[in-house]
């Protein structure tokens, strides 16, 4: 790299190179390497340059083309009228309009006496140029711009928009070449790159490449399932076309062929105008459904156009006046997670402040560990931030040709093994992008959901909690977690803002008589990720005991029909968490309840009609949960020993019952012993969520 002011050759011959490079990836790969402004900053230094130092311009110069080659594997197309760039006012404040207006006056010869120049302004859409060439109304090509006097014959995916008319409405001429711009809305490009993210591919840097690409595919079937939109904004080659006097009037005669026009448009006379119109749109720039990167002024009558003509690759009758960048580029200086209301953790990125999309931003999104792999964005990286319209400020993806060295990798699950809001446990389901928080019921940040969730009326059914009540309820420091609602006092409520007395009392009622609930309801009311209510139901039957459930280890889970390994795996996941464990042990202390005899229990386990006594304590499995656990696999468990009884499950400091076992030669087993029982016929062993405490 070559900074020298000293050597402006060295300079500009290096910004020569670099902006080819650019240029290289931005108009024939569709994949910028640096944002607009950056190059716009570079060109522009050349372009000073250039004008400071003529005799070191060459005629190879960026500042001197248009786009860029076209693709070996399209079909070239020779343009009858070229088609150009649009010259880029650098002041882009009001002054910048004024310079204009001045340059056009100039160009015409018009004195201060002569009335003011016409003007039109338009958006200034940023997608790609095409040109559509309609012969006696039927479209027959469709071509890129290129590199200006030779584009893409993309026909093709271009008959696939459905916002372009393959045939022109009313009476047509001979040939109308029809120029405008395919863009994407943005909608359409999140929901996108939403599922490239979620089928593990590639996202697209912004609207305009996604569509560039699209058009430049070789398979119209890609093309088609990007949905892209067409403004008509001009045109080129035309017979037998009953000419406008003005671009107001063309594009009038456009919108009445049936092509699309933007309606953002006005007619100014002299740059006060224009400057109004720059501003309004300004103002609704974010809310517009599209990127645009400017506004363009046109001057209006085609023949004062024609008068004025144009310079290497611009016309001297038009002039973009942009907008804050909606790209920019900054440093990434470190990664944090956020945890949301479902306990996602999301990656954001720390970025050294930037101006971007109007806005300083210092914060961005990067979605989750695999578009961390995907866009190997590295910590110490310069990056594209992107910020459009209302969307969360996004990092892009990493100025590779920046990158110092080789940082190492982000690792989302190393950096967080644990969530740096509860210090629960952080987990990654196999089958998903997103890390989270295993701690539903108890971390502060999934608080709100899960208290929400919790009193629904398919789960503990407590009439009157809503969601304003939850928040008042969380923001007040009054309910951490759902076994606090027990704890309410109809008092404290009434202090809450709109909470009567009598409300008060209403509420700690329902919430009274949410503690007799079903087993179901209650595994329901959980929130465990996966489980809805249907599996709370199988789930319940299954085991007949909450304590069976938590025992449960995924091959144990996955006897429950309709639980495949993914439930099972996020059953286990949430009862092996402490501070689950922790608030369900609370809201049993608080009186919730429910019918534990299960009638409708299947007796085939492998256990089905055997008698088993426990005595002592066993190694790794509470009285409740080895009886659990036995009578899921179809046992009886007796409180004393018999002739009938099979056998006794023998722990630690085991009395009586064991003497007896013995007199009466009744097989005596430990807790492995006991586990192998269950294991037989495939009732596998349990897991009492211990090693992951
Ligand atoms: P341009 O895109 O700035 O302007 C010309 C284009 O504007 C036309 O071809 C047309 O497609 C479009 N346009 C949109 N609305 C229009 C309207 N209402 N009337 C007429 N035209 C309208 O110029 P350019 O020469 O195509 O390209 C330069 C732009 O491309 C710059 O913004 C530059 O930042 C960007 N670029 C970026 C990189 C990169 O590496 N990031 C590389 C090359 C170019």
């Amino acid at each position: 790299m070559n900074h020298s002011p000293q050597d402006p050759a060295g300079r500009m011959a290096w910004l020569r190179q670099t902006l080819h490079r650019y240029d290289h990836a931005y108009y024939v790969l569709d994949a910028p390497i640096v944002p607009d402004a950056e190059y716009d900053r570079l060109f522009a230094e050349l372009q000073a340059l250039e004008a400071q130092y003529p005799a070191l311009a060459s005629a190879d110069s960026p500042t001197r083309r248009v786009g860029g080659a076209p693709l070996p594997e399209l079909a070239p197309v020779r343009h009858a009228l070229p088609m150009l760039s649009i010259r880029t006012e650098t002041d882009t404040s009001a002054q910048g309009v004024r310079n204009f207006d001045a340059r056009v006056r100039n160009a015409l010869g018009l004195t201060p006496a002569d009335p003011p120049v016409e003007y039109l302004g338009e958006l200034k859409f940023d997608g790609l140029a095409i040109s559509l060439r309609y012969e006696h109304g039927v479209l027959v090509r469709a071509a890129t711009r290129g590199d200006g006097e030779i584009g893409e014959d993309v026909t093709h995916n271009v008959r696939t928009i459905r916002q372009i008319p393959l045939q022109l409405v009313g009476a047509a001429p001979a040939v109308l070449e029809v120029r405008g711009e395919i863009y994407m809305r943005r909608d359409a490009f999140e929901a996108l790159n939403a599922r490239q993210r979620q089928a593990g591919e590639k996202t697209f840097v912004n609207p305009r490449n996604a569509a560039a690409g699209a058009v430049r595919q070789l398979d119209p079937r890609i093309a088609a399932r990007r949905p892209l939109s067409f403004f008509a904004y001009g045109m080129g080659e035309q017979v037998g076309f009953d000419l406008p006097a003005t671009q107001a009037e063309l594009l009038e005669r456009l919108a009445r062929l049936g092509l699309p026009v933007c309606e953002h448009r006005c007619l100014a006379l002299g740059p006060e105008g224009l400057i109004a119109f720059h501003a309004r749109i300004a103002a609704i720039r974010d809310r517009l459904p599209y990127d645009i990167d400017g506004v363009v002024y046109k001057v209006n009558r085609f023949d004062l156009q024609r008068e004025l003509g144009f310079v290497t690759r611009e016309p001297r009758w038009a002039v973009a006046h942009k907008y804050p960048a909606q790209e920019e580029i900054t440093r990434l200086i470190a990664i944090d997670v956020q945890v949301g209301r479902t306990g996602a953790l999301t990656p954001v990125a720390r970025l050294e402040p930037v101006f971007v999309g109007g806005v300083t931003v210092t914060n961005a999104t990067l979605h989750n560990q695999d578009e961390i792999d995907r866009k190997d964005v590295r910590i110490g990286d310069w990056v594209i931030v992107r910020r459009a319209g209302d969307v969360i400020p996004e990092v892009v993806g990493p100025v590779l040709e920046r990158r110092v060295g080789n940082p190492p990798r982000y690792r989302l699950l190393e950096a967080h093994p644990t969530c740096p809001v509860c210090g629960s446990h952080v987990v990654r389901a196999a089958d998903e992008a997103v890390a989270r928080c295993t701690g539903g019921l108890f971390c502060p940040a999934q608080r709100k959901q899960a208290l929400l969730h919790f009193a629904a009326r398919r789960a503990m059914d407590i009439e009157g909690l809503g969601d304003k009540l939850v928040d008042q309820l969380v923001d007040a420091g009054l309910v951490g977690n759902p076994a606090d609602l027990y704890r309410l006092e109809p008092q404290t409520l009434a202090n809450l803002e709109r909470m009567g007395e009598k409300s008060a009392q209403k509420l700690v009622a329902a919430i009274d008589r949410s503690r007799h609930t079903t087993l179901a309801r209650f595994i329901f009311a959980l929130g465990i990720r996966n489980v809805g209510e249907a599996t709370a139901r199988d789930l319940a039957r299954h085991f007949g005991k909450l304590d069976a459930l938590i025992a449960a280890d995924t091959q144990t889970l996955q006897r429950v029909p309709d639980v495949g390994p993914v439930v099972a795996q996020s059953i286990a996941t949430f009862f092996a968490e402490p501070h689950n464990r922790e608030v369900i042990a609370q809201l049993r202390a608080a009186g919730v309840h429910w019918d534990e005899s299960k009638p409708d229990a299947a007796p085939d386990g492998p256990l089905a009609g055997k008698t088993l006594v426990l005595t002592g304590t066993l190694p790794n499995l509470s009285r409740e949960q080895a009886k659990a656990l036995i009578e899921a696999a179809g046992g009886k468990v007796a409180g004393s020993v018999s002739k009938k009884t099979d056998w006794v499950v023998a722990g630690a400091e085991a009395g009586a019952k064991l003497d007896k076992a013995q007199a009466l030669g009744v097989a005596i087993i430990d807790e492995e012993g006991l586990r192998r029982l269950l294991d037989r016929g495939g009732f596998p062993a349990m897991n009492t969520g211990e090693e992951h405490a």
